[in-house]
């Protein structure tokens, strides 16, 4: 389909759904140039709003504002609306019904979390909230020079059967796309899809950080080449984007890669501009950061979201359990909206060390990085800290594989993790994704309670976690 035709049928048919894309990305568009200081106002007006409507029309923001006798009115300056309660996931999962509000019109959209930290969660949107999310995304892809409507890869979702596959398919052709689904990136399956893609053109390859480094790794493997697909960008999103990712897709695809940030919750938190800057929409969300749970030594701090177009079901001071920096610097773009930066990953992608510490994840990432910089033959590779916080590591062996691979990791994660650290590392065919089709390269298997904050710091103070016994490496 040409591009100009998927556009016009694209945002038609959203039209024809109540979701008014047109509208919202052409105000996006004028609204991105403002003055920093005209920004910050409309965004305060729009937070204001927001307020008055939760705690008139969403029971459960009544109740709890009122409980500790504060109203919208009150609420002047920044600091003033960091007196509200923070909304938890646990919240959203307990009380979902009095989330809603009671004058919601017209049609909702349901949509579900991925569940990256546990079950997913259900959450309703107006039709403005799904207009002003897409916007926002759309918006992004124009930053970096492509249009609504360009053809598209995707790799992402999982196969689905009947009906539901007929849908996806017919969603694809009106949004003038293709998809692989991360779980069929596989030798014989990616070299016949590199083929499709060489006849189809697409403009635009979007998808999970680890399922798109995962395909271009193998395209590399294959002697595919990335950039006879003509692509003019890449986005990578619904995971963090590691540098060492962007790097391998850059050299792969020989096009820009961008990072898009958000969640199903409130949609784009942050979106990389031309400049590799991720900008806040500040329009659709506010955006505020707490400091880490004390005895927690992440280098960043929480990310705290409300959005600001979700009538049906309003978002006010959500607790993501992401963390990361908000930086106010200039950018070069013009662009006054603020950046989120030092984005590492969830808060529950700690690792416990053998005496009493806690790490981010991020030092998984550096162990990773080697294994890639001295291209050490690994396909896939996934830790994993148990609930006794010993360590496993999986290892799919690729054809290039060394055999001081094993002896690295197991190196490098004594060196972090402690002499005591127990370390077992495993050699498995395969390596599979959640049932969302991401893919995470540390999982937390500690219970919760061990990552409470009143525990990590009396901890801290001398009583280690269970952590015992020699180390030992087992390749099996
Ligand atoms: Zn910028």
């Amino acid at each position: 389909m040409h591009p100009k035709v998927g556009k016009a049928l694209y945002l038609g048919l959203q039209d024809l759904r109540g979701i008014h894309i047109r509208s919202h990305l052409s105000w996006l568009e004028q609204t991105q140039r403002l003055p920093v200081d005209e920004l910050r106002q409309l965004q305060w007006e729009r937070l204001q709003r927001t307020l008055q409507h939760a705690y008139h029309h969403v029971p459960y923001y009544r109740a709890r504002w009122k409980a500790i006798k504060l109203h919208p009115d009150q609420i002047r300056t920044p600091e003033d609306f960091q007196q509200l309660p923070i909304l938890t996931k646990q919240d959203v999962r307990e009380h979902a019904k009095e989330l809603r509000a009671d004058n919601a019109r017209g049609r909702t959209f349901h949509r579900f979390t991925s569940g990256s930290t546990g079950v997913p969660l259900g959450i309703e949107h107006s039709a403005n909230s799904r207009a002003a999310m897409w916007a926002a995304k759309y918006r992004g892809h124009r930053w970096n020079g492509v249009d609504v409507g360009e053809k598209t890869v995707w790799v992402r979702g999982m196969p689905a059967n009947g009906a539901a596959y007929a849908a996806r398919r017919v969603d694809d052709w009106l949004t003038n796309g293709v998809r692989l689904f991360p779980g069929e990136i596989v030798p014989g399956l990616v070299t016949r899809f590199h083929q499709r893609l060489q006849r189809f053109h697409p403009r635009l390859l979007e998808g999970y950080a680890s399922a798109l480094y995962q395909m271009a790794k193998l395209m590399q493997e294959l002697k595919l080449d990335g950039r006879a697909l003509g692509l003019r960008l890449v986005v990578a999103g619904g995971e963090v984007l590691y540098d060492f990712q962007r790097t391998c897709l850059q050299e792969v695809f020989g096009c820009p890669v961008a990072d898009e940030y958000g969640c199903a919750e409130v949609g784009i938190i942050g979106f990389d501009c031309e400049h590799g800057r991720r900008h806040i929409p500040v329009e659709n969300v506010y955006v505020e950061t707490q400091p880490c749970t004390p005895g927690i030594r992440a280098r960043s701090s929480e990310l705290i979201v409300t959005s600001l177009v979700n009538d049906a079901m309003p978002f006010v001071r959500y607790r993501l359990g992401d963390l990361g920096t908000i930086e106010t610097q200039p950018c070069r773009c013009g662009r006054a909206a603020p950046t989120v930066a030092g984005l590492d990953g969830k808060i529950t992608g700690l690792i416990r060390t053998a005496d009493g510490r806690w790490l981010h994840d991020s030092v998984i990432r550096n162990v990773i990085y080697q294994i890639e910089q001295h291209r050490m033959g690994v396909a896939q590779i996934r830790f994993a800290q148990e609930e006794d916080a010993s360590v496993t590591v999986e290892i799919v062996r690729g054809e290039h594989f060394h055999s001081e691979t094993v002896e690295h990791v197991w190196r490098s994660l004594k060196a972090l993790l402690g002499e005591r650290a127990v370390v077992h590392i495993r050699f498995v065919e395969r390596i599979p994704q959640k049932d969302s089709g991401k893919f995470c390269f540390f999982v937390s298997r500690l219970p919760e309670s061990a990552r409470e904050a009143g525990q990590v710091v009396g901890q801290d103070r001398g009583a280690p976690l269970s952590l015992s016994g020699n180390g030992s490496a087992h390749a099996s």
